[in-house]
């Protein structure tokens, strides 16, 4: 199956100049979203995974499956005043401006070995930020997944030495 056929490309959105890569095309479709989630766990099943990371909100929808699939939990990180508990947080740039995320504090044990999950890799801000929160708390970040990689913006620079998976890249 070519996930691609599932990734809709809308010019000028959210602003112009930008190619936005629209995944609900993907999650709508059942058998294009089965087979995105089933590589992502055939990638994270071998990495020994204690609870699986992702960021608000697209990263959830890749997350949770994955996270049901391998039988482990599923953290939120979120945008500041979202999560209702102690947070830890961080200050990140991203592709459309900056922003801050956080994670509750005590959403990981040290030591945990984390999956973190993303729809997309553009700047690598969010990731980075997302990385950054994981270790914070002494989670161990064992694999990062994501459906796209916009390669012409160099995400991967920021994470050399993870390992990492992107499902589809432009
Ligand atoms: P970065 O922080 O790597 O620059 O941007 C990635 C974040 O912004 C991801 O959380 C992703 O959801 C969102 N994002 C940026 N560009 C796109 C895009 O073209 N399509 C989608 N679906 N998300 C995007």
């Amino acid at each position: 199956m070519d996930l691609k056929e599932f990734i809709a490309i809308v010019p000028d959105y959210p602003k112009e100049g930008i190619l936005f890569k629209d995944i609900t095309p993907l999650m709508n479709n059942g058998a294009a979203y089965k087979e995105a989630t089933d590589q992502i766990v055939e990638f994270a099943k071998d990495l020994d995974i204690d609870l699986v990371v992702g960021p608000e909100a697209r990263g959830f929808i890749i997350g949770c499956p994955v996270s049901y699939a391998l039988g482990v939990g599923f953290a939120p990180v979120r945008k500041e005043g979202k999560l209702p508990r102690e947070v830890v947080k961080v200050n990140y740039g991203k592709e459309y401006g900056k922003d801050i995320l956080t994670i509750h504090q005590d959403a990981i044990k040290p030591g945990q070995r984390i999956l973190i999950t993303d729809d997309l890799l553009a700047t690598g801000g969010t990731i980075e930020a997302t990385i950054q929160l994981v270790e914070q708390l002494g989670g161990v970040v064992a694999g990062i997944a994501f459906l796209v990689e916009l390669s012409y913006l160099d995400g991967r620079e920021k994470l050399d030495g993870y390992n990492v998976l992107t499902l589809m890249t432009y």
